[in-house]
């Protein structure tokens, strides 16, 4: 079973609002933090920034953050939900000076939309053609000066002209325990739900070093806390919750465990291609990349070789059998 989907209420308000509340990332924050400065203090807009990393670690919200601490709006996005230029300059005439116009998944953005988005970005003008055939004229729009915060899960797939346009690239990367202790007692403390250090230890565990990951076990946690006994979050209390969900010790939900399994007892640990590694699971191979994959690579699960994916002693291990004798060899 998959934890619960999270409800944007809940998600709205364990959003850290400001810097100082934001735990961990502290090189990315040290650096926006000082565009910031710099940017209020010449009285100037922030240039354009690019946040990348994998789902769930904070790119939305410290596009927030940004956008409150400069004292402007956000204007939020996403690539794929742009489908004309039409729309794109409708968002963007609708901005003021200053505001963030904030672009989730930027790397789909469609190419022809990409275009009109360069000069946007440079020069803060739009040429749009409107009518077809003989009729077709070119109309150009004076944009507003705006910041362009665009986020990506995949950074290798933003085109190089659009990346270079960005005056900032930022990339997140996984929380360590502890930041992921902090980030649970701190949204702990917010939904008044009282648990121990135990408890919170229990629940980063399992979070995969991703905070909305932990946001939404704790609100399961909290649940069965309610239910099956007197509301406090212990250590051997989440450890029943989270064993409910069937997440393990390790953090594996569900596919990852079929990842694994898939990988080591279907295609003999590898090296076997995305593609058709994903038509196994039962998942897309753009999901299986962007989302399972990372933790499992960043943990020493997987391996990613030109040759397709290969299984690492440690996903062996966590299966309970014995690497084939040619794997070792494979992997040096
Ligand atoms: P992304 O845009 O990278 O997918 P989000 O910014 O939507 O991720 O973050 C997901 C959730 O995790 C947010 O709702 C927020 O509550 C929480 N979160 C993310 N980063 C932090 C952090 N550093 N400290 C506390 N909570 C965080």
């Amino acid at each position: 079973m998959k934890p619960p989907p999270p409800d944007p209420s809940f998600e709205i308000s364990l959003r850290p609002p400001m810097f100082a509340e934001f735990t961990g990332q502290r090189k990315v924050c040290e650096r926006l933090e000082l565009m910031v400065q710099a940017a209020k203090k010449r009285g100037d807009v922030l240039e354009h920034i690019l946040l990348s990393g994998p789902p769930g670690l904070g790119k939305t919200t410290l596009a927030n953050i940004i956008a409150r601490e400069m004292g402007v709006n956000i204007k939020n996005t996403s690539g794929p939900v742009i489908e004309k230029a039409g729309e794109l300059a409708g968002l963007l005439t609708s901005l003021e000076k200053g505001d963030v116009f904030f672009i989730d998944e930027i790397h789909r953005l469609q190419p022809t939309i990409e275009e009109y988005l360069y000069p946007a970005m440079e020069d803060y003008r739009l040429d749009i053609i409107i009518d077809q055939g003989p009729q077709a004229r070119s109309l150009r729009l004076q944009l507003p000066k705006f910041t362009l915060i665009g986020a990506t899960t995949r950074a290798g797939s933003v085109s190089a002209p659009l990346r270079s346009r960005f005056g900032m690239t930022a990339r997140l990367d996984y929380y360590s325990a502890e930041e992921m202790q902090k980030i649970i007692l701190r949204s702990a403390g917010l939904l008044g739900v009282e648990i121990d250090s135990g408890g919170a230890a229990e629940i980063a565990s399992r979070s995969r070093g991703t905070p909305r990951t932990s946001n939404n076990l704790l609100r399961w946690v909290r649940d069965y806390a309610q239910v099956k006994a007197d509301g406090k979050i212990t250590g051997a209390l989440a450890d029943r919750a989270l064993a409910m969900l069937d997440i393990d010790r390790d953090g594996f939900d569900e596919w990852d465990k079929r990842i694994v399994e898939t990988l080591i007892h279907k295609f003999g640990g590898g090296p076997v291609g995305l593609n058709s590694l994903a038509v196994a699971v039962g998942e897309e191979a753009g999901t299986l990349e962007e989302v399972n994959e990372p933790y499992l690579i960043m943990e020493g699960y997987i391996k990613r070789t030109p040759q397709g994916r290969v299984a690492m002693p440690r996903a062996y291990g966590k299966l309970g059998v014995k690497p084939p004798a040619g794997a070792q060899q494979q992997l040096l």
